[in-house]
């Protein structure tokens, strides 16, 4: 199957409620949806996710970097099997030198799935039976929600509650910004919420260890089930300190965008969890080499997502049920888009349901419908 055309589609998504961390109010994204056309009929979708207080990246930076570095070197490719789909990764992000263009993992990212769903389609297979013969039957997964840092307790109760009574039994909540007002909204959704798992994200916002120690402190024991980026991005060793000190599991996710930063990190104890992300990683393939080496340490991932929609939710998706090293999936994003008409995935008690499909399983006419 050879590759004919490539397309960088830009578009502005809103999100009902603006989303709010330690380092960003997210309200309007700009997504840049990639399709991939081939002589035998067959369309593969993709979405980057420009990520740019995590990845530096932007909109205008993604569509210039998909038209001008990574469609050239697709075009006249041939793609059958999975390593063919390496092979050609090679030519636009190898992992050797010489380097044609260094990070820019999102643009990088839509690629790689509207490849890798191409080849579903052609295998006539969901992905993750591509990625993974031995993945579960039933397309469908556990979600956790999530709870942005919100202007009074009882706005994000409301919010938690909104998402437990939606059948999600696990929260990621942002903090970071304001101790008090943080340790506030944590007794308040354990005590609204006594069977919903609660974990924090402090997105490097209490910056040093010390910073966070302040928090770890007050916090008590058994209240939440990991903290996740307690320290700035490049501070492993603030990691290690607060591992050495407090018994709080940690999780790295701004810390680790490549397989040596993951090394690193695993090889220094400095984590109990990483969260993986397509959009930091620069694809479901790199994402995959992260959580093998992680299982080698015995590390668990989780499948984190930001603000992406349908098309890299599904990808996030089919990356989870490909490996057993990935033990929980946010991939909540498509639900917060004011996008009625493209909600092609479902949520069911808490669960994402996939469609059961081949390759990433999206409906092409009916997301570009509503682009
Ligand atoms: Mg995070």
């Amino acid at each position: 199957m050879k590759i004919t055309a490539a397309r960088a589609l830009p578009g502005q998504f809103r999100m009902i409620v603006p989303f709010k961390t330690a380092n960003v109010v997210n309200e309007v994204l700009g997504l840049t949806h990639v399709v991939i056309e081939t002589d035998e009929g067959l369309t593969g979708y993709g979405e980057a996710y420009p990520a740019f207080e995590v990845t530096g990246e932007t909109q205008a930076g993604v569509v210039d970097v998909l038209e001008n570095y990574l469609f050239p070197a697709l075009i006249g490719a041939e793609i059958d099997s999975r390593q063919s789909v390496r092979d050609l990764k090679q030519s636009y992000d190898p992992d050797r030198a010489p380097q044609i263009l260094a990070a820019n993992p999102g643009a990088k990212a839509a690629v790689d799935m509207a490849l890798l769903d191409l080849l579903g389609k052609k295998e006539g297979r969901p992905l993750c039976r591509v990625l993974n013969p031995e993945a579960p039957a039933e397309l469908t997964l556990p979600l956790t929600g999530a709870v942005g840092i919100m202007d009074s307790v009882e706005a994000a109760v409301a919010v938690g509650r909104l998402q437990s009574d939606n059948g999600l039994t696990r929260l990621k909540v942002k903090v970071g910004l304001d101790l008090e007002h943080d340790l506030k909204v944590i007794t308040a959704l354990r005590a609204a919420l006594p069977e919903t798992s609660l974990c924090l994200d402090a997105n490097q916002g209490w910056v040093t260890w010390e910073g966070a120690a302040r928090f770890f402190e007050r916090l008590g024991e058994g209240v939440v089930e990991y903290v996740e980026q307690p320290v700035l991005a490049d501070d492993y060793l603030g990691f290690v300190e607060l591992r050495n000190r407090f018994p709080l599991k940690l999780m790295a996710d701004e810390s680790v965008h490549t397989l040596g930063q993951a090394r690193t990190l695993l090889q220094m104890g400095a984590v109990d969890y990483l969260n993986l992300k397509i959009m930091k990683h620069g694809g479901i393939l790199n994402s995959l080499a992260i959580c093998d080496l992680a299982a080698q340490y015995g590390v668990p991932c989780q499948v984190g997502s930001m603000g992406e929609n349908v098309v890299a939710s599904a990808a996030g998706a089919h990356l989870f049920l490909s490996h057993d090293n990935l033990r929980h999936a946010e991939l909540i994003g498509w639900w917060v888009y004011d996008r009625p008409a493209d909600k092609q995935l479902a949520a069911v008690d808490g669960r994402l349901v996939l469609p059961d499909a081949p390759g990433l399983g999206v409906d092409g006419a009916r997301l570009l419908a509503s682009l």
